[in-house]
């Protein structure tokens, strides 16, 4: 039973990311619940007409931006409407120590996003985590000190949401192995001579999901079940043996739990990230929404096909730095961070970026157990050997 409306306390939740695909609609998800959550703190890097706009709007205490050359523009705009503005990587890695902060949405992209993470967890701040980066980069130390710290990781990630709401209520029972479920992307079925030619504008085609640039490029290139592959097994403590892959192109099935008497569990709905965003700021609650339903009569067929790892070698390099472990996963995703991007520019083609990706793993020596520093000092020289291999 909920408690009656008069009760409820909002969670105040600080939105890393805000002006992006998920920060926008975790806000969606809070001018719905106005109720349950209030945005205590905005982030953006370089969008400060939407960053402003967002303030105005749902009133933060404070907002911080990243690019400090437009700090003069947020400050004087938001100054009379008594909002505190910061500017500048170093404020976002503080920002999240704020008292006031019950919830942080971790919804920066990519490495970027690990420092304010790490920091918020430190502060014994609940985090609902979008960015899978911070947990390939080093879920190692971060499941340990949120351990450390007594906070819980609520997965955003649609796959990584189904699982954990397969597990309501089984707590107590071991998995015997997850499936995760891949769209396949714009690029399903092509082939290597297909996708030697492929362009920009096409791999920005994603089927079904609306998102930022660098994941919908990485849903192309299959890296983006790779990094999910690695943040199930942080999040849910599991064996490289016990992840495995399996393509559904209607994206309904968001992900399956199977557990020891070989029962499998589904979470299904239509694609939209509302869901999984609302259930990690909600958790344990289910809260009313308009969101649109599932209709089966519009999905008469869900299909399932094995992923080609062969012509998506993206896929079997995550694996692959998953199994070594270590350093491994954190020069995985710095390449393909640097890789992205030079693709986004049309520097590099499609093909290519998993030929330097695996060059980099090749050429990195291995560390067991890295420090939070030897993280930093891996990702940075990663992403020289990949820029100089472009
Ligand atoms: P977007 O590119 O749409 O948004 C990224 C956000 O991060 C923006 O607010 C951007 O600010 C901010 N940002 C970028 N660089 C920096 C930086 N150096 N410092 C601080 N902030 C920065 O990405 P998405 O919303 O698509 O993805 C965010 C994360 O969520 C990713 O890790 C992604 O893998 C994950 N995710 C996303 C899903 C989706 O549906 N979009 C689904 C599952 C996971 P600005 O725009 O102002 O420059
Ligand atoms: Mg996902």
């Amino acid at each position: 039973m909920s408690a009656p409306d008069h009760q409820i306390v909002p969670k105040r939740i600080a939105i890393m990311g805000s002006t992006g695909s998920i920060g926008t609609q975790a806000l969606d998800v809070i001018r719905e619940n106005p109720d349950h959550f209030t945005a205590e703190v905005l982030v953006a890097h370089s969008n400060a007409d939407l960053l402003i706009t967002q303030a105005l709007e749902f009133k933060p205490n404070a907002v911080v931006i990243g690019d400090e050359s437009k700090y003069k523009l947020v400050k004087d705009t938001l100054f009379e409407h008594d909002i505190k503005v910061f500017a500048g990587p170093k404020a976002i890695e503080q920002i999240v120590e704020m008292e006031t902060i019950d919830m942080v949405l971790a919804a920066i992209v990519g490495y970027a996003g690990l420092a304010s993470t790490i920091n918020a967890i430190r502060h014994r701040k609940h985090i609902a985590l979008a960015n899978k980066e911070t947990l390939v980069v080093a879920g190692d130390l971060v499941t340990r000190l949120a351990m450390e710290h007594g906070v819980n990781i609520y997965p955003v990630d649609s796959e990584h949401s189904a699982i954990f709401q397969c597990l309501a209520g089984e707590w107590e029972n071991p998995i015997e192995k997850i499936y995760l479920t891949a769209s396949g992307g714009p690029f399903r079925g092509k082939d290597i001579s297909f996708l030697q030619t492929v362009t920009r504008e096409q791999a920005l085609r994603h089927p079904n999901w609306t998102m930022g640039a660098k994941i919908t490029i990485d849903s192309a290139s299959l890296m983006n079940k790779g990094l999910e592959v690695i943040e199930a097994k942080w999040l849910f403590n599991l064996k490289p043996s016990q992840i495995d892959v399996i393509v559904h192109p209607q994206s309904i099935i968001h992900s399956l739990v199977q557990f020891e008497d070989g029962s499998i569990k589904a979470q299904m709905g239509l694609p939209d990230m509302k869901l999984p965003i609302q259930y990690a700021m909600a958790y344990p609650q289910r809260l009313k929404n308009t969101f649109p339903r599932f209709d089966f009569i519009n999905y008469p067929n869900l299909s399932f096909e094995k992923p080609d790892l062969g012509t998506f070698r993206n896929l079997a390099l995550a694996f692959d730095a998953m199994h070594k472990g270590g350093n491994m996963p954190c020069v995985l995703n710095a390449a393909n961070e640097v890789v992205v991007h030079a693709f986004l520019e049309e520097r590099v083609g499609f093909l290519q970026m998993s030929d330097i990706i695996e060059t980099c793993l090749a050429k990195t020596s291995f560390v067991n157990t890295p420090a939070y520093e030897e993280y930093v000092a891996c990702d940075l020289e990663t992403r020289l050997m990949a820029k100089a291999l472009i």
